[in-house]
């Protein structure tokens, strides 16, 4: 099994691979070279064939021009020949022979069956093959040189010698070549992704449970490395996510515990004597009122797990904004009164704006509530509209306790309170502004906050004019 595994193994698939192309290329190249080789040796034996045909035919013609020589061989022609062909040439078989088909003079080996002595025309050579018993297949220059046939041969397979040792070389040199580029392209593939085994390695240690392990870093700087750097930057978000994941459900335990706690204790206390009608409405009062919270924590973060996980489909239609802050600040007014607020609506221009009007009444509701909730008894709470650069500004202004500047860029965390907050009656959970963030940026508006502590905190929304409507009656 392992083996098997290990023959499927990138190492063992590239080293393949290479080994084929390798295989491939030689066996390629020696058959190209085997058959290039073959058709030169070609062309210079026929060249050299007639050549020496030539040259027999010269001394020849050159005896018989001094009337030496009359249809016999001279013994100063047969001795030029034979010193001519000794050595070594002594391959090279010489047959001259009448006209007629007498056999004057024969050189070097025998040869059985001598090429025809077909007359060729006059001055003028043909190459021709025949096949000898003994000396296999010959290649043969034949030339006329009145009253003599010439006809100089040379056997194929000592012309293929050089040849087939060729072969036998490529023969023995491939599976040299071929163990070699094998065992090295081992070698190589392995020493280039043994990394890739240890980060596989660290890859597979990495749990929950010990997130902060970083795969090491390479010395060199390759693709390999940069693998690396990716996973390990992949590993640190996802150690940040699991810590504020752990955060979040500690925050979660924390927000429902204190409801709960409540109730116990008053259930307990409830149980341990007897309690009068009054004492009954109060209890029951006082448990509706933290189901009421827990209720809202858990609608809260329900909203906001699906508003990230995209199941919230939001309208997208023409909504009246200033008939929406009229209302509200409205009900402020009710609600203010209770603590002695004035809320005032300083300016309210009709303005249409696309989105949700029930979550745009929400966002502004939360902003709202939030000022009269942090601002003391008598404070003041003023909301304004403007429309600048196509889009309506509004902003809700409130006398209240302030935000210091470490709050002010984490008050649109989940669960975050500032420590005022904490310690006011109010039971607040940290999850308005998140919620009020996600409503302006589905709306492609915006949400930003300035506070002075103690003096002011004011709260700036902006939405985009919805242009489809030049505007409303
Ligand atoms: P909460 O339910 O606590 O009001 P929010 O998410 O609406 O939750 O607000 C987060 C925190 O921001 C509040 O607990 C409070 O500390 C601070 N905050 C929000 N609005 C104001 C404000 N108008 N004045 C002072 N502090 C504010």
């Amino acid at each position: 099994m392992a083996i098997l595994k290990k023959l499927r193994s990138a190492q063992a698939v590239l080293t393949l691979w290479y080994s084929l192309v390798i295989a491939g290329g030689i066996v390629v190249f020696g058959l190209s070279v085997y058959l290039y080789l073959g058709v030169l040796q070609e062309q210079a034996l026929e060249n050299s064939l007639v050549e020496e045909a030539d040259w027999i035919h010269q001394l020849v013609d050159l005896e018989r021009k001094q009337g030496q020589s009359f249809g016999a061989l001279s013994r100063d022609v047969e001795r030029s020949i034979v010193d001519h062909f000794a050595g070594g040439m002594q391959n090279y078989i010489v047959v001259l022979s009448t006209s007629r088909g007498d056999l004057l003079y024969q050189s070097g080996r025998r040869m059985e069956n001598l090429p025809p002595a077909v007359a060729p025309e006059r001055d003028t050579t043909y190459i021709d093959t025949v096949d000898d018993p003994q000396l296999g297949r010959l290649r043969v220059a034949v030339r006329r040189t009145d009253p003599f046939i010439i006809q100089v041969a040379f056997p194929d397979r000592v012309a293929r010698e050089v040849l087939s040792r060729l072969l036998t070389i490529f023969a023995v040199l491939t599976p040299v070549v071929l163990f070699l580029a094998l065992a090295g392209g081992w070698f190589l593939t392995g020493t280039v992704l043994k990394p890739i085994g240890r980060i596989t390695q660290t890859a597979n240690r990495i749990t929950a449970e010990n997130l902060s392990e970083r795969i090491p870093a390479r010395d060199v700087d390759d693709e390999l490395g940069e693998l690396i750097t990716t996973m390990n930057s992949m590993i640190s978000r996802l150690q940040e996510s699991f810590g504020q994941m752990r955060q979040f459900l500690m925050n979660v335990a924390h927000e429902l515990k204190t409801p709960l706690t409540i109730m116990k204790g008053e259930s307990e206390l409830a149980l341990s004597r007897h309690l009068t009608a009054d004492e009954t409405r109060e209890l029951v009062s006082s448990h509706l009122r933290e189901s009421v919270r827990m209720s809202r924590i858990v609608d809260d973060l329900l909203l906001l797990a699906r508003a990230e996980a995209g199941q919230l489909v939001m309208e997208k239609v023409s909504v009246a904004l200033d008939e929406i802050l009229s209302e509200l600040a409205e009900d402020a007014q009710i609600l203010g009164s209770d603590k002695g607020h004035t809320v005032e609506l300083t300016a309210n221009p009709p303005v249409l704006i696309r989105g949700d009007s029930a979550r745009i009444r929400q966002l502004f509701r939360i902003l709202i509530t939030n000022a009269i909730q942090y601002t003391d008894p008598g404070g003041h709470i003023s909301i304004d509209s403007r429309i600048e650069d196509g889009r309506v500004r509004v902003s809700i202004e409130d006398s209240g306790i302030g935000i210091s500047p470490e709050s002010m860029e984490r008050i649109f965390e989940r669960f975050y309170r500032t420590e005022s907050a904490r310690t006011r009656s109010h039971g607040g959970s940290g999850l308005g502004l998140p919620i009020a963030r996600w409503i302006a940026d589905s709306h492609q508006g915006t949400i930003d906050v300035e506070s002075k502590v103690g003096i002011y905190s004011r709260f700036t929304v902006t939405f985009p004019i919805d242009s489809s409507r030049p505007g409303k009656d």
